[in-house]
């Protein structure tokens, strides 16, 4: 279906073949997921047919993953270029994608391609995958659903004394044992150390009375969730409690703005004057969500002037935070999909500040 999504493009944009490389694309057009590192992985999609250019260590799973795609290994010591000229043929328009060929393929692809004009296919991917098949919808779903579990269990067990990175390994046991894999790079920030959204877990031991703020998600199925909850440890203080009910208020009035054909830049505003109502306007320092699907970050961005139209289908993060530098940081975030009538939550873990547990 994607395919030939892709395809009825390519003929739009009058392009002889496309020339794809970034793994995700792959995975999407493909169904075969790898990494290469430093070798050569490419689809090449022409009218008629599609070759699966890849590093020969690879050649019996990606035959297994994408059955109805011929496969063409190279071996080490071969060159791969080689077997790109032969994929492609006389094709004299190229779709390539311009943010993922390095200049240095850019240039062995001209020569073996006899000097091609090229056109940009990594919006239109982006474009295609923001919104999601029901069997997309479905993956995610699960991955949410295991999301929820490990976010019961460490809340459950947060307590004084352990370090960030010592709670942020235990998050990472609680995701392997759901049988799925790290969607992203597990965050916990304790203390005032949660003002920092970007800063990674350190030696930090938890006290009571700290926020602790953690961040992770679940990949199943090659899908990615993602959420946020901020935590207590102990009982919270005023101040705590109340910056948690603002970014919470803040959080429901952006779920509750999603709906087909309203634009990233109103979902954005919905949990943004929540919080400029408040005088916080210049401490909530980022946007309000990203898309998800084989990535954990994808399209469409919910930013603040966002021109995106949301359609249904898109799969979305709603994540409003607020950061206080040398005091601490509430951020909430959960995994939304636009459905027909409105946002439907695919996260549900308690939000509270001091669950049960
Ligand atoms: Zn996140
Ligand atoms: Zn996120």
């Amino acid at each position: 279906m994607a395919v030939q999504r892709l395809r009825a493009w390519l003929e739009a944009q009058r392009a002889d073949a496309a020339y794809l490389t970034d793994p995700v694309s792959i995975a999407y057009l493909t169904g075969f997921r790898t990494d290469p590192h430093e070798r050569l992985l490419a689809l090449v999609l022409r009218g008629d047919r599609a070759v699966l250019v890849v590093p020969g260590l690879e050649e019996e799973r990606a035959a297994a993953a994408a059955p109805g795609c011929p496969v063409r290994a190279w071996r080490d010591g071969d060159d791969p270029w080689a077997v790109v000229g032969g994929a492609l043929g006389s094709a004299r328009r190229l779709a390539v994608e311009k943010a993922h060929l390095s200049l240095a393929a850019w240039e062995r692809l001209r020569e073996v391609a006899g000097q091609p004009e090229t056109v940009d296919a990594g919006a239109e991917l982006r474009r295609l995958r923001a919104r999601k098949s029901a069997a997309e919808i479905e993956r995610l779903e699960r991955a949410a659903r295991l999301t929820d579990q490990v976010t019961g269990r460490i809340v459950a067990e947060l307590e004084a004394g352990r370090t960030e990175l010592e709670a942020a390994a235990a998050i990472d046991r609680h995701v392997a044992a759901t049988g799925g894999r790290l969607s992203i790079a597990t965050a916990v920030q304790s203390g005032p150390n949660s003002s920092q959204p970007h800063l990674g877990p350190g030696e930090r031991r938890l006290a009571r009375g700290d926020l602790v703020l953690m961040d992770f998600g679940v990949a199943s199925g090659g899908y990615c969730a993602d959420t946020t909850r901020t935590v207590v440890v102990g009982e919270p203080d005023a101040r705590q409690a109340e910056l948690h009910a603002l970014v919470l208020a803040a959080h429901d009035a952006a779920v509750a703005a999603v709906r087909p054909g309203v634009t990233a830049a109103e979902v954005d505003e919905a949990a943004r004057s929540v919080i400029r109502d408040a005088g916080l306007a210049e401490r909530f320092i980022h946007r309000v969500g990203h898309g998800l699907g084989l990535e954990v970050h994808e399209d469409p961005s919910l930013d603040p002037g966002g021109a995106t139209v949301l359609e249904e289908g898109m799969v979305v993060t709603i994540e409003p935070g607020v950061y206080l530098p040398g005091w601490g940081g509430v951020r909430i975030e959960d995994d939304v999909v636009v459905d027909a009538s409105g946002g439907r939550l695919l996260t549900h873990a308690d939000r509270a500040l001091r669950p049960a547990g």
